[in-house]
């Protein structure tokens, strides 16, 4: 690990109450660490004075770089472009606003030497967070996690640090409607917990609206799991069947001269054309989901280690 490198990526939208305070704490954390490091920033699209700030904290310190954007294209695409400018050996991905404390950076980086391919931060406890935000974000992991075929750990976020050969399969995957922790869990690779007590907001509100939140949730849902589509089949096939247990049924009790409403034949008549209906859109979406499999052009597998080659 001799004169190696550390990435910091920091994505900022509109943070200008605080950029000054964060980057003085950061920069004395990797400092400290004790490996040559560079911090980037990348302003998404800010309309406050987070660009203005930036600028001079760039000028008063060569170890700072900034890409800028030219609107907000939102936060996992502010962390994507911070990553493909990033030159360190490992790369940490962290929030601006103090949430994901900078001092965890450090057992991150210990893991790391140790031989983590990824550490992710696992939050035991939130603060300063309102309960329906934690309730739902608590709920929406855990059908995540049910849904998905990649192993996505629960209760984390984008904080954590990856190493080079790590950030490089991300660098091949470019999909558009990124969800990077679930990607991250897709690679595999070896990933170390860090648990740490996530913080109240410095200062300033979130930037994540609800709008951007759902979106997010999608995009881990869409991306990750393929259970909506096939659910459709299921359910169709299930409709189906039951309807033709049905007419088994009053097959029997006509014989047996037992009398069925027409109204029941009716019912159960339509609920299987329905049926039969949302197999044949389950079929569809089988289709579809290998198109969008292919669309996404995901690297086909990810060698961890080769010998003797
Ligand atoms: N952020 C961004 N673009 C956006 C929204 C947020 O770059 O469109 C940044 C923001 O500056 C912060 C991080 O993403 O560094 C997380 O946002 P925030 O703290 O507002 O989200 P929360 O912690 O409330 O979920
Ligand atoms: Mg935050």
């Amino acid at each position: 690990m001799q004169n190696a490198m550390l990435s910091l990526i920091v994505p900022v939208y509109n943070e200008e109450e605080v950029l000054e305070t964060s980057f003085k704490r950061m920069d004395e954390v990797m400092r400290g660490i004790g490996y040559d490091y560079e911090i980037i920033y990348v302003n998404d699209g800010s309309r406050d004075k987070s660009m203005k700030i930036l600028r001079k904290i760039a000028k008063d310190n060569p170890q700072v770089k900034v890409r800028s954007f030219s609107r907000n294209f939102g936060h996992q695409l502010a962390v994507t472009c911070g990553m493909d400018a990033a030159q360190g050996d490992a790369l940490i991905i962290i929030d601006v606003d103090l949430q994901d404390p900078p001092e965890v950076i450090e057992d991150m980086v210990r893991a790391w030497e140790n031989g983590a391919d990824i550490a992710y931060g696992k939050r035991v406890k939130r603060q300063g967070e309102t309960f329906l935000k934690k309730f739902t974000a608590s709920c929406y992991y855990r059908v995540l996690k049910a849904m998905s075929a990649a192993e996505i750990p629960l209760d984390t976020g984008d904080f954590r640090l990856i190493d080079r050969r790590v950030a490089d399969v991300f660098l091949k995957m470019r999909e558009h409607n990124r969800f990077l922790r679930g990607m991250s869990a897709w690679m595999g690779f070896e990933a170390v917990p860090i648990e740490f007590v996530r913080n109240e907001r410095y200062a300033g509100k979130t930037k994540y609206t609800l709008k951007k939140m759902i979106k997010l949730a999608m995009d881990g849902i869409i991306g990750f799991s393929d259970r909506p589509l096939t659910l459709c089949g299921y359910f169709g096939a299930g409709v189906s069947a039951l309807s033709l247990l049905a007419f088994l049924v009053f097959i029997i009790l006509a014989i047996c001269s037992v009398k069925v409403s027409g109204l029941l034949w009716m019912f159960f008549g339509l609920a299987l054309l329905m049926g039969i209906g949302f197999v044949f859109l389950g079929i569809q979406g089988a289709y579809m989901n290998r198109m969008y499999d292919e669309l996404k052009n995901r690297p086909l597998y990810i060698v961890a280690e080769e010998l003797n080659f």
